[in-house]
């Protein structure tokens, strides 16, 4: 994939979800949005105002009610689950709030995780995992179970185990919310240089503009809709004078 590249092309994507005293609620309204192979997005709004949602549908974990989605030109609206599960194996390591590791296997099977369905051998695997451990600088920890470590440790052995699938696009949910500052700044960091060095595309979900600073561009969403979308303003005030109104 080149750089420059249009990888994700969402167009006036909707979401409602339904409510169980009947009807729906819609969560997104009208999302537009394209990124580019190489580009580090930040996706920020409020709590509740639908950025997993749409970080859901971004990376094929759930379909939109309408609109049009193309993930590497591949429509993903209408696909079934089996195909949804390919695209999302093939492109996108996922990175969430909770780490989402298997607590009661070794950080060693953790990262191996993404690559069972390869077509790699077992030494293969054992062999590539050990090389992502050593990335997030974790290698002496193989054995461990991810209980024994802290909280940032447990994000790098869930960064670990998003790379080690090859991706080209890194999914990430509020990666550094359950972290202190100092870790939470660790995790940023590293974020950036897989996307300087090695040129993986990244859409990082966060609530907190101080976070969405490591990024090269902002996509602000209020109440579902897109309210600002462009380069990260200098300040947080700066961007809050940029939000246009949006009217529901
Ligand atoms: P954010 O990540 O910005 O905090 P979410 O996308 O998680 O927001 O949620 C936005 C709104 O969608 C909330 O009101 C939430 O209750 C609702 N919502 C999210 N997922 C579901 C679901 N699976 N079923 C029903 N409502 C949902
Ligand atoms: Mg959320």
């Amino acid at each position: 994939m080149k750089k420059n590249e249009n990888i994700i092309l969402m167009d006036k994507i909707c979401k409602s979800f339904p409510l169980e005293v009947g009807g729906v609620q819609q969560v997104l309204f009208d999302i537009s949005f394209k990124v580019n192979s190489g580009e580090f997005v930040s996706i920020m709004g409020p709590s509740g105002s639908g950025k997993s949602t749409c970080m859901n549908i971004v990376g094929a974990l759930d379909t939109p009610t309408s609109g049009t989605y193309q993930l590497y030109g591949r429509d993903i609206t209408n696909m079934t689950d089996d195909d949804l599960a390919k695209i999302r194996n093939e492109y996108i390591g996922f990175v969430f709030q909770n780490f989402n590791l298997l607590s009661k296997r070794s950080v060693l099977d953790n990262v191996m995780l993404p690559l069972m369905y390869r077509g790699m051998s077992p030494s293969e695997r054992v062999e590539r995992a050990r090389d992502m451990l050593r990335r997030v600088g974790l290698e002496k920890f193989e054995t461990y179970l991810p209980t024994q470590l802290s909280g940032g440790m447990k994000q790098r052995v869930a960064i670990a185990r998003a790379l080690a699938g090859d991706p080209k696009l890194i999914l990430a949910d509020e990666p550094t919310g359950a972290l202190d500052s100092k870790m939470g700044n660790e995790i940023l960091k590293f974020f950036k240089q897989l996307n300087k060095e090695m040129g993986i595309t990244i859409v990082m979900i966060t609530h907190e503009f101080d976070i969405a600073k490591y990024s090269d561009r902002l996509i602000h969403i209020y109440d579902g809709r897109i309210n600002y979308d462009g380069p990260v303003p200098e300040s947080e005030s700066a961007l809050t004078k940029k939000l246009h109104r949006t009217n529901k």
